[in-house]
């Protein structure tokens, strides 16, 4: 019982490597994944820990050891790791999160697919997570869970220890009541997010849709609202909303709804983006791309993010422009993050077959339209593809937030390039600059990529600059900034006496 903050997130904050048979912890320099952002808060917290898991062979004798100390660029922790076995891991997060939770999460229905006989592992997984949080964290102190993994875990948590601020965060979309209901354990869960202080989403509408399913399975009264932030009003989009709830009161405590975009640190990105190695690799490119145009998608093998929908369009639009196929090139980066399960094997042959079928259509012996490529690409090499890139098109069905555009937008210090996004990826709320367009509409999809490839400089460059900005305002800075006042315990105790 020490830490001050404890930061309750399934993965470890670092890579551990084999070095000379000796295991070493490696800081992950990723630089907008979930786990730096959250290492920003270490600066500025005294004590602060972290609950992760880490697979173990027999979970009675983990065999390794149990609570560690870190020191790295961020500052000092402590990390709890939670001895899980690959059944386990299996169980609580391929199963129920992945195959049940994900596709409600993103609004397919016809995705649900889930065995009950994996729900009481996904407790008793919860359960270990909140008792290590409970061991770790000090007298009052905040504690931060995040994702879906781990919902369950405010509500076991509150059980242990009444003293604690707990605070939960999404990193995904929220779904409405009459796509989460959908869910048989959706009282539970919702009574579990209940017992947080806090509870956080990336937009306006995720924040809405809870209170949604909240009023659907409980009584709550009036929920106050205020104005959005009009970097939040994307006119004609499909998730603005003009007003967002701030609170929900229950019979124990008011639970405050806290609205706060994930950013990339532009910083970092500014950085590699200026590196001569950058420019040496996207002279490359544009040197192998001998005056096409490059088309870039990049995104990871999911039905969610509507690869094989932007490879019909762009099928479509080569037939409707043959003389495009030697003119442009599409670099679909479509990463396998799960090979081994189903849903996301079914999509990567879907793609391969659609990219093999454009080629074959629209191929010359010197010219490929699609160039796909499926093994990640290390994000220093990324920014130089950015650079390079006459258009990024991003269009998920569904996304929480996506890093990607905002990356994008980041590394085009030089202020050109066009964006397409779609209008249902969360980022489309700050970025309505961008080519907005809804990946279910071939139509809007041809006519979004159309545009862009018929941009004048000037447009292109208004359009990058208002981009530039909003991803700049709403940096990891301030994610972690608006973050942490939420958790101030002199926040807490102002809203709890509204
Ligand atoms: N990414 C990468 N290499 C690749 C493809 C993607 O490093 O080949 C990174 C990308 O830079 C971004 C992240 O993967 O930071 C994807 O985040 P996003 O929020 O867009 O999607 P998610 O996969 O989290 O749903």
């Amino acid at each position: 019982m020490s830490s001050d903050l404890v930061i309750v997130y399934h993965r470890q904050p670092y890579e551990e490597v084999e070095e000379d048979g000796k295991i070493v912890f490696k800081e992950n320099k990723s630089p907008n994944g979930i786990v730096p952002t959250l290492k920003s808060f270490f600066g500025k917290v005294d004590d602060a820990a972290w609950v992760a898991w880490k697979e173990a062979e027999d979970t009675s004798n983990p065999g390794f050891e149990r609570v560690i100390q870190i020191e790295d660029s961020f500052g000092k922790y402590t990390v709890s790791r939670l001895p899980l076995t690959k059944a386990q891991v299996s169980s609580f997060y391929h199963v129920t999160s992945k195959e049940a939770f994900w596709p409600i999460l993103h609004g397919f229905k016809e995705k649900y697919n889930y065995d009950p006989v994996d729900w009481p592992t996904f407790k008793e997984v919860n359960w270990a997570f909140a008792e290590a949080a409970a061991a770790e964290a000090a007298q009052g102190a905040a504690v931060w869970v995040h994702d879906y993994n781990l919902w369950l875990v405010p509500g076991y948590l509150r059980q242990m220890r009444a003293d604690v601020r707990i605070s939960f965060y999404h990193h995904t979309p929220f779904p409405a009541a009459d796509m989460f209901n959908v869910l048989p354990w959706r009282g539970e869960i919702v009574d579990s997010l209940l017992a947080c202080d806090v509870v956080g989403f990336h937009i306006p509408r995720y924040a809405a849709n809870f209170v949604s399913v909240v009023r659907s399975l409980r009584d709550v009264g009036n929920v106050p609202r205020e104005k959005v932030d009009p970097d939040f009003i994307s006119d004609g989009s499909a998730l603005s909303d003009r007003t967002v709830p701030t609170a929900i009161h229950t019979e124990d405590r008011v639970v405050r709804l806290g609205t706060t975009p994930v950013g990339v640190d532009t910083d970092y990105i500014a950085e590699v983006a200026a590196r001569p190695e950058t420019d040496v690799r996207r002279d490359e490119v544009l040197a192998a791309m001998a005056n096409r145009r490059l088309i870039l998608s990049v995104g990871r093998t999911d039905y969610t993010k509507g690869g094989a929908e932007q490879l019909l369009t762009f099928e479509r639009l080569l037939e409707r422009n043959p003389e495009l196929a030697s003119q442009t090139k599409l670099l679909h980066i479509s990463v396998s993050a799960n090979r081994n399960m189903t849903a996301y094997a079914e999509i990567q042959s879907e793609i391969e077959q659609i990219a093999g079928r454009i080629n074959g259509r629209f191929a010359t012996f010197d010219r490929t339209p699609v160039s796909l490529i499926s093994n990640a690409i290390p994000f220093e090499e990324l920014v130089a593809y950015y650079r390079a890139a006459d258009v990024a098109w991003i269009t998920p069905l569904a996304d929480g937030m996506n890093l990607v555009c905002k990356e994008f937008a980041a590394a085009r210090t030089d202020g050109d390039g066009v964006l397409i996004l779609s209008e249902f990826a969360g980022a489309a709320m700050e970025m309505s600059s961008a080519v907005l367009t809804n990946p279910y509409s071939n139509k809007s999809m041809l006519h979004a990529i159309e545009m862009a490839l018929a941009m004048p400089e000037a447009e292109r460059r208004d359009r990058m600059a208002e981009l530039r900005r909003v991803v700049e305002k709403h940096n990891t800075r301030a994610w972690a900034r608006d973050q942490l006042a939420l958790l101030s315990p002199k926040d807490f105790g102002k809203d709890a006496s509204k």
